[in-house]
């Protein structure tokens, strides 16, 4: 568990701090009750995430994937953003144009928190877009028909979710490059760091000079390159750098 004196020193280095990035995953929201993949809570029936979430699986059966996406829309309707996301939101609100958020989550949650300032680098799961036209849509019907499809064009919709396999959109690399060398302290909360490109941001980061703090509840693969780490729940550990 994170001391006193490790949160007051990530407090101080965020107080000072002129520019800010921050990187989310899972871990913010699975205090919001929305399970991570890598827990055993984030099974669904008997497949693994990483078995339905890749463009392969949407070939073979578009059926079983969005019935996968389909019960993960149902479990993410009922769940709200935590005092974690809200810290964030108020850190956009104090550094404004200073500040950019980066999120692996597809939930939403940053931004039904308020959140402006950010990328959703892995899409998210209330847009669709369309295999035929590419036309992108948001989409909130629970539950979705199955297969759903595409009002222009009657092509097969897909999750707008950047899959295993696929790469990200330009905008967003370019996005978040800009923000990775603007900043001058990196804070990533809640993931693993195993899923790239983000796993490698913290070097980038690194590489222009930032101080690096993490928040996980268990040490990952970055802990031992970051300035500061602390562990304990998004939720409580948060707010207190505020
Ligand atoms: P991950 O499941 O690989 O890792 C989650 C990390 O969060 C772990 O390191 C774990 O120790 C930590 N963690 C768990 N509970 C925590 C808490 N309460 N406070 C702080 N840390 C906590 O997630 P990832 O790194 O985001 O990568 C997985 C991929 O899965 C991403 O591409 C993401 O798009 C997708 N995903 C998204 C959601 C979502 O949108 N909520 C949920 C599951 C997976
Ligand atoms: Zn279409």
């Amino acid at each position: 568990m994170a001391t006193d004196d490790q949160i007051i020193l990530a407090r101080t280095h965020l107080a000072s701090a002129r520019n800010v990035t921050v990187l989310t995953g899972a871990g913010i929201s699975a205090d919001s009750g929305v399970p991570t993949f890598r827990g055993a809570d984030g099974l669904w029936r008997t497949y693994r995430a990483e078995d339905l979430a890749t463009p392969e699986a949407f070939a073979r059966d578009p059926r079983l994937v969005w019935e996968w996406y389909n019960w993960r829309r149902e479990l993410i309707t009922t769940k709200s953003p935590n005092p974690a996301h809200d810290t964030l939101v108020e850190l956009e609100q104090r550094w404004t144009d200073r500040m950019w958020l980066i999120t692996q989550n597809v939930d939403g949650l940053h931004r039904t928190a308020g959140s402006q300032r950010l990328s959703e680098i892995h899409g998210n799961i209330w847009k669709v877009r369309c295999t035929g036209c590419g036309v992108i849509s948001e989409n909130r019907e629970i539950p979705l028909p199955i297969l759903p499809t595409c009002r222009l064009c009657h092509a097969l919709l897909r999750p707008h979710i950047v899959w295993f396999g696929e790469s990200l959109w330009e905008e967003d690399l370019r996005r978040c490059d800009e923000a990775l060398r603007a900043c001058d302290l990196f804070l990533v909360i809640g993931t693993s760091g195993v899923v790239y490109p983000a796993a490698g941001f913290a070097s980038v980061a690194k590489e222009v000079g930032a101080l690096v703090i993490e928040i996980n509840l268990e040490s990952t693969p970055q802990s031992n390159l970051v300035d500061l780490s602390l562990r304990g729940r998004a939720k409580d550990l948060v707010p207190l750098l505020l």
